[in-house]
């Protein structure tokens, strides 16, 4: 039976990073994926990565812009340590081999990033995250000795030894359908966000909640879930992401009228106001009837403003988006664009060292809630966290495995995960009491009432609606059926299983919406349309009890930055 000292279950840039600490601090490690490391949803990451290295920069400056962008609900410790250590972190990346852009002195180029005072994105033209991931994936490569890799593993369920430890996880081999336990004495969470729980999104078909599901399950609390970022330029054909480098880069948006509107909404920042800023105004023209295109769900994304040399140098990726998913040249005309759904700021609760409440239990990236996000994160900051924390959470948990035995695994979890895939298996297609419906189908459905109803603009009336439906939802997948009952790459019966974890994502998502009365970051209420600091500045958790979730709050961590009217 394998067994390590770290087990670390997802191999974006937060697993990758966590990997490669453990194994530095001398620990036995192994990363596990459901894809090939290298398919990780982090090699999409297009615009770059902040770090205030510019020495007319500080980090104090990038901390500030965090805080305020999260509209105050970040932990401001947490903010510290990013962003003090970003610097750091990004000469780390250049030095192992990350071809970050350089400018004409030969110095490390920055573009400007939305709610960031100067500019402090590193970036690779729009492709940075493919650029890192492949780096530390070669990094991996050197550490083959002491780094084990389950590529194309997925993990169903994490188990727990009888003092609610964490001790390992069970796993279903995609290639044969074939399902194991692993024993280890820490495991950290790295798998991702939850995307797909709405559709469109920009997140790939594998963002489906799956570690955030999982630490709920075994009991661990989840906060911020309420918070869920619109990014301001998605394709209104697809949902698919125009970077943010393109307004770093001087792109402008524009209504019906050719109007620059984003100087009502927020005069000094403009279009490089944070992202719920962009996306709430963006949203209030297209309701307000100035929208563009045939229906006018849409708004002008016009690139053109940036000279066409630079365009083909620095954003060469949404140069062929344009092309091929919309038939747009970028360099000549405006694109199409509109807010879609593009990170969720919440996660599994952690400390700044990536553990949860629960021990030998850690989260690192965007599956975990640290919080350094808050209501809003910052464009680029995510690859950061995702680093900075990855790479803590690795450290820590490699320290703790040297004090502690490699804890024995009973084998009761692996038979209860067994026998729910055979059980899915077998549903018939007369299984639901209703009618019978495919995953994809109850997918479908779950992805556009989220759309409709937690999004941009929410109000009481649409979330108890979404409430309503989520739980229909809930029922029903109890008994979706899948067409393939074989073994090797059978997808159909993950996508089974994902269905589930989304679920439980929106669950907590609108239970938090419907929560917090008020409006603050990613979540505009407009019911309550105004920011209530005495009443909510503090995050709400939201953990299983028995079979439902149950509502609690944590306070707010503040060091520097008392909360103030939030102006772009
Ligand atoms: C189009 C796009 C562009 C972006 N651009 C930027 C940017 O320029 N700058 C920025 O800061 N942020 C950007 N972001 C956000 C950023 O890319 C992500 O938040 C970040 O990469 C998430 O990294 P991660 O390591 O947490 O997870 P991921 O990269 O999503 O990796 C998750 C891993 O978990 C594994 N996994 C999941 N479930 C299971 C399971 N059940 N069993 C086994 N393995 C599992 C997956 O296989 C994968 O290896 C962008 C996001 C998108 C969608």
């Amino acid at each position: 039976m394998p067994a390590h000292d770290v087990l670390i279950i997802g191999a974006g840039l937060a697993g990758q990073r966590a990997a490669l600490a453990a194994a530095q601090e001398g620990a036995s490690v192994a990363i596990m994926s459901k894809v090939h490391p290298v398919r990780s949803h982090s090699v999409a990451a297009a615009g770059g990565i902040n770090a205030a290295i510019n020495v007319a920069d500080d980090w104090r400056s990038h901390a500030y812009d965090t805080v305020k962008g999260s509209d105050f609900l970040g932990d401001q410790d947490a903010i510290e340590i990013m962003c003090s250590e970003a610097p750091h972190e990004v000469m780390h990346l250049e030095h192992i081999g990350v071809t970050f852009h350089r400018n004409e002195r030969g110095e490390l180029d920055l573009r400007a990033f939305g709610g960031a005072s100067m500019k402090r994105t590193a970036y690779v033209a729009d492709i940075t995250g493919q650029a890192i991931l492949h780096v530390l994936y070669e990094q991996l490569m050197k550490h083959h000795e002491t780094v084990d890799r389950y590529e194309e593993w997925f993990t169903t369920s994490l188990a727990q030894d009888g003092d609610g430890r964490c001790c390992g996880v069970v796993a279903r081999d995609v290639r044969s359908g074939r399902m194991e336990t692993f024993h280890a004495k820490n495991v950290i969470l790295a798998c991702g966000g939850a995307g797909q729980v709405y559709s469109p999104t920009t997140n790939a078909l594998i963002v489906t909640g799956d570690g955030i599901a999982q630490a709920y399950r075994i009991g661990a609390p989840l906060m911020d879930m309420e918070m869920v970022q619109y990014h301001p330029t998605t394709l209104v054909e697809n949902g698919l992401l125009i970077t943010e480098g393109a307004r770093g880069e001087g792109a402008v948006l524009l209504n019906s009228d050719g109007e620059r509107f984003m100087e009502k909404y927020a005069p000094n920042k403009m279009e490089l106001a944070s992202r719920d800023v962009v996306s709430r105004a963006e949203q209030t023209e297209i309701l307000e009837g100035r929208g563009v295109g045939p229906d006018g769900s849409g708004i002008w994304l016009d690139i053109t403003p940036v000279p066409r040399k630079r365009t083909l140098e620095a954003l060469r990726e949404i140069v062929n988006i344009g092309k091929d998913f919309a038939g747009v040249d970028i360099t000549r005309e405006p694109i199409m664009i509109r807010p879609g759904q593009h990170y969720i700021m919440g996660g599994v609760k952690t400390d700044v060292d990536g553990r949860t409440p629960i021990e030998g239990l850690y989260a690192a990236g965007e599956v975990a809630c640290v919080s350094v996000h808050g209501g809003n994160r910052l464009g680029a900051n995510s690859l950061l966290d995702t680093l900075i924390f990855g790479r803590r959470a690795g450290e820590h948990a490699a320290r703790r495995a040297q004090g502690i035995p490699m804890p024995d695994v009973a084998d009761a979890r692996l038979r209860e995960d067994v026998a729910e895939i055979d059980a899915i298996l077998a549903r018939e297609k007369i299984g639901s009491p209703t009618r019978p419906r495919r995953v994809s189908e109850i997918k479908q459905e779950l992805g556009a009432t989220m759309n409709q109803h937690v999004a941009v603009y929410r109000d009481q009336a649409g979330l108890q609606q979404a409430r309503e439906i989520v739980a229909r939802l809930k029922e029903e997948s109890q008994h979706a059926y899948v067409d393939d009952r074989g073994t090797v790459f059978n997808q159909d019966v993950l996508g089974a299983i994902e269905l589930g974890y989304m679920l439980d994502c929106a669950e907590a998502t609108v239970l938090g919406a419907i929560e917090r009365t008020e409006s603050r970051g990613a979540q505009f209420r407009t019911d309550y349309p105004e920011r209530n600091d005495e009443q909510w500045l503090k995050h709400i958790d939201i953990s299983l009890n028995g079979d439902g979730p149950q509502v609690g709050y944590s306070p707010v961590t503040i060091t520097q930055w008392q909360p103030e009217e939030r102006k772009y």
